[in-house]
């Protein structure tokens, strides 16, 4: 058997022996070994593309943009040709998707569990202080949520030196960019159909993404569940595309309307238990031994999670505190935040920790301290404002997760397309919007 490799555009046959059996060796894609006018074409044909079919975000240097629709729109960075990603980890995160899903909703219900691992936080971080009163309070009239809708997405990085999948975390909400994330797999698709020969690519092998459809799948069914069809006038469903944010909060009146949204009858997206599942403490909380089995009876199920948790600490653990201090580059030191941009890295990993030893206080309780993940840096085209940049990149893989429950009765909970996201090699942190990564897809190996 052989497999096949792209060096300088061509392909090229390469057998491996493997114990003395002739083994198919895994593709070796060398994107910047692709001649320079086929990068052109493909480099015009997806601006071009991307314009016809929508792939487009505000341009954030139009005056007008974001104010007047359809004025002031830019291409959505994008990564030219998919990343290879092999199938077996594939398959793996998909797996994962939904008994991640069943986690949330089972801790969800263990409102003390939930107030006592962020009881510490509380006193350290003001914002986790709020959403936990909320919470106290729905604990207070005993509100139950009989019909339950989780739009999850869990990111996960693949360890260069173990070979392991590696949660980096879980998203409960806003989970972003199911819809963008759709078309860039159909992108890629459509550049492989037309170049696919020259590039020694299959477009067969990019999986397709259902992200969009699964997602209103799933809102469609919550409406259902409602099952009031003067949805005309009673809302049924309340989705957060923001909410997870201190800014998303500027004065008392929005914290009075998540408290009026939490104590409605209508479904929320996410509840607030469902938003504190998901936040980076209890990610660390459930990677402790035996938490897991408070929550999930199937040991296989444990058994899958467990093996993509990374290393995961308080800062409680001083002897851990002592060995980031030391290495601070093997550690990511992260706060109670979403949306990119608030991790710190480095030097600044050791300059904080001796500061808040320093301190003294509960300061250190708004953190969580985690194994810094190393993937496999590879070559590739990344296109920002019409510009492609030829770089080494490192990716994230984000699996969608849809979940809806009635009562006893699971109505959904399904793996339902991914989002990759590319950013250049030396950049710490990871975000599309925040100008860190562009939107990618993959390439099965
Ligand atoms: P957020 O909720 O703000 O997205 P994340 O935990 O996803 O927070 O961290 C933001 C980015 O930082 C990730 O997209 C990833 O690029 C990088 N990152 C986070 N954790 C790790 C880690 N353990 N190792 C390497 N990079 C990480
Ligand atoms: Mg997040
Ligand atoms: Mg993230």
């Amino acid at each position: 058997c052989s497999g096949l490799a792209v060096k300088c555009g061509k392909v090229e046959e390469v057998e491996t022996h493997e114990e003395g059996c002739l083994r198919k060796a895994p593709p070796v894609l060398d994107y910047h070994g692709i001649d320079q006018d086929l990068i052109e074409e493909m480099v015009y044909d997806s601006l071009v593309w991307s314009s016809l079919h929508g792939l487009v975000v505000g341009d954030k240097s139009a005056q007008r943009s974001g104010k007047v629709p359809g004025v002031g729109l830019v291409h959505a960075p994008f990564a030219l040709l998919p990343v290879p990603f092999p199938e077996s980890h594939w398959t793996q995160a998909c797996e994962l998707a939904p008994i991640f899903s069943e986690l949330v909703d089972r801790v969800s219900l263990d409102g003390k569990f939930l107030q006592d691992s962020l009881s510490r936080t509380k006193k350290a971080d003001s914002f986790t202080s709020r959403l936990l009163d909320i919470h106290s309070k729905m604990l207070e009239i005993n509100k139950k949520e009989e019909i339950r809708l989780g739009l999850h997405r869990s990111d996960y990085m693949l360890d260069e030196k173990t070979k392991l999948l590696l949660q980096i975390e879980l998203n409960t909400i806003s989970s972003s960019f199911p819809g963008l994330s759709c078309l860039v797999n159909e992108l890629q698709r459509s550049l492989l159909n037309q170049h696919g020969e020259d590039l020694g690519l299959d477009p067969k092998r990019i999986p397709s993404n259902s992200a969009v459809s699964h997602f209103v799948e799933a809102f469609a069914k919550a409406w259902n569940e409602y099952n009031n069809p003067r949805g005309g006038k009673a809302i049924a469903v309340v989705y957060f595309r923001a909410g997870y944010a201190p800014n998303d909060y500027p004065s008392e009146s929005e914290w009075r309307a998540r408290l009026l949204m939490e104590q409605s009858s209508a479904i929320k997206c996410p509840s607030i238990s469902y938003h504190l599942a998901g936040t980076k403490k209890i990610q660390q909380e459930l990677a402790k031994p035996n938490v897991l089995e408070r929550f999930l009876d199937n040991k296989e199920d444990i058994a899958k999670l467990r093996e993509c948790f990374a290393g995961l600490w308080s800062l409680d653990d001083s002897d851990i505190v002592e060995k980031a201090i030391e290495k601070p580059e093997l550690f990511v030191m992260k706060p109670q935040r979403e949306g990119g941009g608030n991790n710190i890295y480095g030097v600044d990993v050791r300059e904080t920790l001796q500061r808040l030893q320093k301190e003294g206080t509960d300061g250190n309780a708004a953190y969580i301290l985690m194994q810094r993940i190393f993937p496999t840096v590879f070559p590739t085209f990344l296109m920002r404002d019409g510009i492609c940049h030829k770089d080494h990149a490192i990716s994230e893989l984000g699996i969608y997760g849809a979940y809806l429950r009635n009562k006893d009765k699971v109505i959904m909970n399904d793996q339902c397309g991914f989002l990759m996201r590319t950013k250049i090699s030396s950049s710490d942190e990871g975000g599309v919007a925040a100008g860190f990564a562009v939107l990618d897809s993959i390439y099965l190996t």
